[in-house]
Order: structure tokens, then C-alpha cells, then sequence
């Protein structure tokens, strides 16, 4: 995960610590080198900006400079500011208080909605709660197919019947929620190739008649700032409450995770981290940061 960003910050800091005392040119320096790693990262060019006025603000100070281990200084301040950008604390999953509590998965065909909603079951009935799951991808028959076999895989029920829209399918999930005694419903809806009125029409029509508690993004942290492109566009015209940001163990750069955040301000609460069904966790920034410096 985010390997070839990893290595251009530890070259940097490496050339830093070799020098022992450091200069105010030589921390400009250092951070010019911090901003390249981060463009190539692709991360947003004004989170960059930011991030970085914000990083020699702190590290250009007497303190650090002073110190004996100024390159070690400067390493603390870059870690506390990347995890500010990913938001600091972990944002958990909010239940409701009068159950059941309804989460929709959305995004685009292909981002891993279908495996991120029985991940997401799995570590939900982990946690001693009672989900179901409701296919919505009418259109992606195979998509159906893929929720029912994974639901029986981890023991959860897949709420689904031939015919019925995506609207009649979720108030059907809703219904059986109640009679199966279910306390979380988890509707994985369908995607398309790109972001099309009618696909958010259909999750707004969907939303009036089961309304959500979570509505999660579930985006491909590999496509970078496209993922960024897409949360903003889903942002616009559904209440999503928060990100999942999905198959990190193939994305070499980090530019989605480092820019997510703070082009949308929705947190990212969830990642993942394979195909496997447990591969899944909550979203720690600062362990994330200093995953990222190595
Ligand atoms: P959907 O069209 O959004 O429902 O996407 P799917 O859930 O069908 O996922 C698309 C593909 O991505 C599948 O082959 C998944 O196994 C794969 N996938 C999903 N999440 C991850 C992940 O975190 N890591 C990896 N490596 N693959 C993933």
C-alpha cells in the first residue's frame, strides 16, 4: 500500500537526517521534495498546497530547528499533519437508536459495493448485530447472483424477488427486517459506469421510501482523483454520510485517501484491503499516516 509514496518521503527524510543541523533552505528544501512525492501521489494540487504552508509554518520555528534531532522533528509534523487531513479520529458506523438501521452502499459499477456490503455484514454480525441484506442491482443480474452467494457464505439473508424495482425491493427489505427480528439493513444498489441522472434519481426515489441512517460511498482508491470527482458528484444530490474506500492493497499512490477528505469533507470510515470477505476495517488516520511514512 502506498509504496512508491512511502519510498520518496523515506529518501527525503533520509537525505535530511544525514545533514544533521538543519537551515530554514534546508527544510524548503526537504518539503520541495514532500510536495513532488505528493503531486506524483496524485493528490489535489491545492490540498498539497495547503497541507504543505501548513507543515513550514510549524517546521520552519526555532523549536525544531534548534533541536538536536531537527529532521525528527520535522517527520512529527508532517505525520500529525497528514492525519489531520484524513480527519484525525476514526468515524464509526452510526446505529440507530430505534432499530432497524438502514445503510446504502453506492458508487459506481465496478468500485466493490457488492463485496464491501457482505464485508460490511460480516464485521456488523461480528459485532453481535443482526443484518440483512437487500439486492438492489436489477439490472446487473449477475450482481444479484454475486450478494446471494456471498450472503450464504457468511450467513446472512440476501432479500430479493424477480420482478420487483428497486424501490418495492428495499420497502420489501424493510418488511422483513421486521418480521426476521433484523436490525440492520444493508442495501447494496446498483451502479453505473458513470455517474447518470438516472441512477441518482432512483437512489433519491429509494431514499423517500426506506430513508438512510448511513449512506456510504464506496469509491476505488486505485483511480486517485477521479475517486475525489466521483464523491463530490454523489455528494451533490444524495445525503452520504461517509466513504469507503476500497482495494488499497492494489494502490501504490495514495492520492485518494490524502484528498478525499479534504475536497469533500466526508470522512472515510471504512477501507479495503483485499477480496476476501474479512478484508475490511475501519479507517484510522494516524495510523494511516504513519503507514505512509514507513
Ligand atoms: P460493484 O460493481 O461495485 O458491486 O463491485 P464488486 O463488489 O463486484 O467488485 C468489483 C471487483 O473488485 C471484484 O472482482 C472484487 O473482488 C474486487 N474488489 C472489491 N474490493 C476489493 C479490494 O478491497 N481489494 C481488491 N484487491 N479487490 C477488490
Amino acid at each position: 500500500m502506498f509504496d512508491n509514496l512511502t519510498e520518496k518521503l523515506q529518501n527525503t527524510f533520509k537525505r535530511m537526517r544525514n545533514k544533521g543541523r538543519l537551515t530554514e533552505d534546508d527544510v524548503r528544501e526537504g518539503l520541495r521534495d514532500v510536495r513532488m512525492a505528493l503531486l506524483e501521489a496524485d493528490v489535489n494540487f491545492k490540498v498539497v498546497k495547503d497541507f504543505l504552508s501548513r507543515v513550514e509554518q510549524e517546521a520552519i520555528g526555532q523549536d525544531i530547528l534548534e533541536s538536536l534531532t531537527p529532521a525528527q522533528g520535522v517527520v512529527r509534523i508532517v505525520r500529525d499533519q497528514l492525519t489531520e487531513l484524513m480527519g484525525n479520529h476514526v468515524e464509526r458506523i452510526k446505529m440507530a437508536s430505534n432499530p432497524p438501521t438502514v445503510i446504502y452502499l453506492v458508487g459506481l459499477q465496478g468500485s466493490g459495493k457488492t463485496t464491501s456490503t457482505a464485508k460490511l455484514a460480516k464485521m456488523l454480525k461480528q459485532q453481535g448485530r443482526q443484518p440483512l441484506m437487500v439486492a438492489t442491482d436489477i439490472y446487473r443480474p449477475a450482481a444479484v447472483d454475486q450478494l446471494q452467494a456471498l450472503g450464504q457464505q457468511i450467513g446472512v439473508p440476501v432479500i430479493y424477488e424477480d420482478g420487483l424495482s428497486p424501490v418495492q425491493l428495499v420497502r420489501e427489505g424493510w418488511q422483513r427486517s421486521r418480521q426476521m427480528a433484523k436490525d440492520v439493513i444493508l442495501v447494496d444498489t446498483a451502479g453505473r459506469l458513470h455517474i447518470d441522472n438516472a441512477l441518482m434519481d432512483e437512489l433519491v426515489q429509494m431514499q423517500k421510501e426506506v430513508p438512510a441512517h448511513e449512506t456510504l460511498l464506496v469509491v476505488d482508491a486505485m483511480t486517485g482523483q477521479d475517486a475525489v470527482r466521483v464523491a463530490k458528484a454523489f455528494k451533490e444530490t444524495l445525503p452520504v454520510t461517509g466513504v469507503i474506500l476500497t482495494k488499497l492493497d492494489g494502490d501504490a499512490r495514495g492520492g485518494a485517501a490524502l484528498s478525499i477528505r479534504a475536497v469533500t469533507d466526508l470522512p472515510i470510515k471504512l477501507i479495503a484491503t483485499g477480496e476476501k470477505v474479512d478484508a475490511l476495517e475501519a479507517f484510522q488516520p494516524d495510523r494511516m499516516a504513519s503507514r505512509i511514512l514507513g
